[in-house]
């Protein structure tokens, strides 16, 4: 008889130790028995076949990740405090961790890595954007939006829970202001001394990526009188950082037309030389094939696609994306010129990514150097019991 007390999951007494090392999730193949009936998002322990608890998840009936773990702390009440306080540690590991400069435009909960899995929170000036992708997140969405909004002093919590892993948890698309009303749903941030406006309401995943501001600046240090491609360029992120640096013409490429006229008007918000910037709405992967039959150079390659492979069951289609892109990448680039290129699938290991780079270079019979590894910027921590939480790598190559 378990005791009294909020439904409980059993685990199989061989599937437990993921979870004592560390893990934050149950899976549903590791559960032995649950005791009672949670409801979605419920708040279960988590115990041993032995009857030890090893703490409290939320509980996701329909998803393979059947609960995801608040708390190792068998008695810790989860409720609204226990929401405001891990909020707030968040929030002050920003503030520890960033330059005060980048605290108005920075992650402020980024999921397991802050004890909050399957929330998001970004904040863009005076809107914090929410993203909310797990049954257990879903049920604590007040107490949760109710502690941005208080440890921020933002006006406008803003929620774009429309992420797609959303219906895997059974949870239907849910968009719109939660605190506050957003005149024009438009934000306005300033990276690196860079002006960008974040369209909060519309655009891709919380509007902007947060997670490679270092790298837009390690390409800003760069760019100095490069004749610069940036695919996939988004609003422009790279592309007016290579410009900031100094950049002698900069060739942007975007398939999302949307993206493409934020990308102008953001460099039209900054006194760059518009004239050294080039867009293209196309097709990166036939785009790049045109500009090698029409025999285009570069002195220095930016490629920053989108996630190919969500899980490790994508890879090997991703594989062949990524080596693709990163072959025409090799054949661009001039001799001495420079790779900057990403991945920013889960389902492709760091080594892996480097292996698939390494043939590109190979097929497109080049030498190349490894200059730096590059990864998310640190307002997105990874936890080391949960390497699943890693999931941009980067690399900076040079074409001898
Ligand atoms: N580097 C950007 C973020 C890139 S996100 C930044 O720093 O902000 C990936 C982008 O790739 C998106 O803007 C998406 O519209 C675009 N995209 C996806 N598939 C594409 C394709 N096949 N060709 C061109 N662009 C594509």
């Amino acid at each position: 008889m378990e005791a009294a007390g909020p439904p409980a999951v059993i685990l199989n007494a061989e599937r437990e130790r993921s979870v004592l090392r560390g893990h934050p999730w149950v899976f549903s193949g590791a559960v032995g028995r649950v005791a009672g009936e949670p409801a979605s998002g419920e708040t279960v322990r988590v115990a041993t076949a032995a009857g030890e608890v090893l703490g409290l998840g939320a509980y996701s009936p329909r998803s393979q990740i059947r609960v995801r773990l608040w708390t190792r702390e068998p008695t810790r009440a989860i409720d609204a405090a226990f929401f405001h306080e891990r909020v707030r540690a968040a929030i002050a590991r920003r503030r520890a961790l960033l330059d005060a400069a980048a605290l108005p435009a920075c992650r402020l909960v980024h999921g397991e890595a802050d004890g909050l899995p399957g929330v998001v929170a970004d904040r863009y000036a005076d809107v914090v954007v929410l993203q909310l992708t797990s049954a257990g997140a879903e049920r604590w969405r007040d107490a949760i939006a109710d502690a941005l909004a208080a440890e921020t002093g933002c006006a406008g919590i803003y929620e774009r829970s429309d992420a797609e892993v959303r219906e895997i948890e059974g949870l239907a698309p849910r968009t719109g202001a939660i605190r506050g009303t957003l005149a024009g749903a438009m934000a306005e941030i300033v990276e690196h001394g860079i002006r960008y406006r974040v369209d909060v309401a519309h655009g891709q995943k919380t509007g902007f990526y947060l997670d490679q501001r270092d790298n837009r600046a390690r390409v800003r240090a760069l760019a100095r009188g490069c004749d610069v491609l940036n695919a996939f360029c988004y609003t422009g992120g790279f592309s007016l950082a290579a410009l900031a640096g100094g950049a002698r013409s900069v060739l942007s490429l975007d398939s999302s037309a949307a993206a493409l006229a934020l990308a102008r008007e953001n460099l039209a918000l900054n006194a760059l030389d518009a004239s050294r910037a080039e867009w293209a709405e196309a097709d990166v992967f036939a785009h790049l094939r045109g500009l090698r039959d029409a025999g285009r150079t570069f002195d220095l390659v930016v490629l920053d696609p989108p996630k190919f492979a969500p899980t490790a069951a994508h890879a090997a289609r991703a594989a062949r994306a990524y080596k693709d892109i990163n072959l025409l990448a090799f054949r661009l680039l001039r001799p001495g010129g420079l790779l900057v290129t990403f991945s920013c699938s889960g389902g492709v290991t760091a080594d892996l990514f480097q292996k698939i780079v390494a043939s590109a270079a190979v097929d497109a019979g080049a030498e190349a150097q490894l200059l730096a590894r590059l990864a998310a910027a640190p307002d997105h921590p990874v936890m080391l019991a949960f390497p699943e939480g890693e999931y941009l790598k980067g690399l900076i190559l040079k074409k001898l």
